[in-house]
């Protein structure tokens, strides 16, 4: 614990195998081609229909530069085929009806624009991909790369405000780095907040969210009176290399080698990166007590009809009821800074083997998960629109600009 952040971080993003793994250093592709036909190709996410939760969501593809426009057609799986019983998403099936809203293309991976013109076909979504000299991204969604997140942990290093740890190591052998920012003034520390996102593969949105509150806390009037323990990706393997490398899909939470969902192993802590995370956040409340309030960011979907964002919140009598009411008090706060949709998710409860009521156990905080949506971003006045990269790291300094006015006790 608390060794300084080194190099081996940035050194091992450059390694050579693992970027021929990740398809040049880049994001890890999720798409098999399925047809092709004059001018046109058709894509699948490579992403069997049998595995359960967010890789359902999942397609990324880089497409060679072309002489000629391409057609693209991106096919949804599982679209006329009843899920099985107990299937994480069982409408997964319909989200080839939200698809053509959420793709987005990118030539440098940085910068992600959506396709506006993309057109609703039977079980998924069609655009036409201008000639262009350049290799492009497509993707479902805006993806966050493996180097993204380097990128950050460069910027919190040399940020005077944070310093940042390598708290352990992935499964696979990855660094997971986290960041700290202490008080301004040691003498006036109200408590700490712990932050977290990325155990799920794909749902980059939570992570979007965290790097921009990492970027921009100190924008935000009353940080400097708190400490922010932050995890920003748990799950490291998965985001360099994509659902493969996501544990949910390879054994159960409570096998150590075969890994699990990391959202359902905080009760064994079995897997190097809930361990990890856990260490750090004991830490860091033992640095600056107390902690007062564990977000963990995820990426939301349910049906068409409901964005799929939302806040959680322990079912009725799952706590005390001052508890209860101050929890659902948050809630409100939350929804009044952070624009998704105001859908209090009565999900929680105290056993469940998750990081929000893990860290509500154990620290007797408020613990929450954050769920954003995949396909509906909200303005200032709650009218729907599309997703954004801008409204995704938007939700980041808003989420820190509810926690502080929460949580800073009445002059
Ligand atoms: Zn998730």
């Amino acid at each position: 614990m608390g060794d300084a952040f080194d190099t081996g971080f940035r050194s091992f993003t450059m390694k050579t195998a693992e970027k021929q793994e990740t398809g040049g250093g880049e994001g890890p592709e999720c798409a098999v081609e399925t047809g092709r036909s004059g001018g046109g190709l058709t894509l699948m996410p490579d992403t069997p229909g049998e595995i359960p939760g967010n890789a359902q969501f999942s397609f990324l593809k880089r497409i060679p530069a072309r002489d000629n426009a391409l057609r693209l057609r991106i096919e949804w799986p599982g679209s006329d085929v009843k899920p099985p019983p107990g299937f994480d998403y069982p409408e997964n099936a319909n989200f080839a009806r939200v698809l053509p809203e959420i793709i987005f293309t990118s030539e440098d991976g940085d910068e992600w624009r959506r396709m506006e013109a993309a057109r609703a076909v039977e079980a998924g979504a069609e655009i036409t991909l201008p000639p262009s000299p350049r290799a492009v991204w497509v993707s479902a969604g805006i993806p966050y790369f493996d180097r993204h997140l380097t990128d950050l942990a460069a910027f919190a290093e040399a940020a005077p405000d944070w310093t940042v740890r390598k708290i352990g190591e992935s499964g696979e052998g990855r660094t997971i780095p986290a960041f700290l920012r202490e008080p301004a003034n040691p003498g006036v520390c109200h408590g700490c907040f712990f932050i977290q996102a990325y155990q799920h593969y794909s749902e980059w949105a939570g992570l979007q969210a965290v790097d921009a509150l990492v970027r921009g806390v100190h924008r935000v009037p009353g940080a400097e009176r708190f400490a922010w323990a932050v995890v920003p990706c748990l799950n490291r393997d998965a985001l360099a290399r994509g659902w493969r490398g996501d544990r949910m899909h390879n054994g159960t939470a409570a096998d150590p080698v075969g890994g699990g969902n990391l959202n359902r192993n905080w009760t064994v802590l079995s897997r190097p990166e809930t361990r990890a995370a856990a260490a750090f956040l004991h830490e860091a409340a033992k640095e600056n007590p107390p902690v007062l309030h564990a977000l963990d960011f995820h990426m939301g979907w349910s049906t068409p009809e409901h964005s799929g964002g939302g806040l959680t919140v322990f079912k009725a009598g799952e706590l005390p009821p001052a508890e209860a009411r101050r929890e659902r008090a948050f809630a409100k706060v939350f929804f009044k800074h952070v624009p998704i949709e105001d859908f209090a998710w009565e999900h929680s409860e105290m056993d469940r083997p998750n990081c929000a009521a893990w860290a509500a156990r154990t620290f007797g905080c408020i613990g929450q998960t954050v769920e954003i949506s995949r396909f509906r971003a909200y303005d200032a006045a709650r009218n729907p629109m599309p997703v954004s990269t801008d409204y995704y790291a938007s939700l980041g300094p808003r989420a820190a600009e509810a926690l502080i006015h929460f949580h800073t006790p009445a002059l």
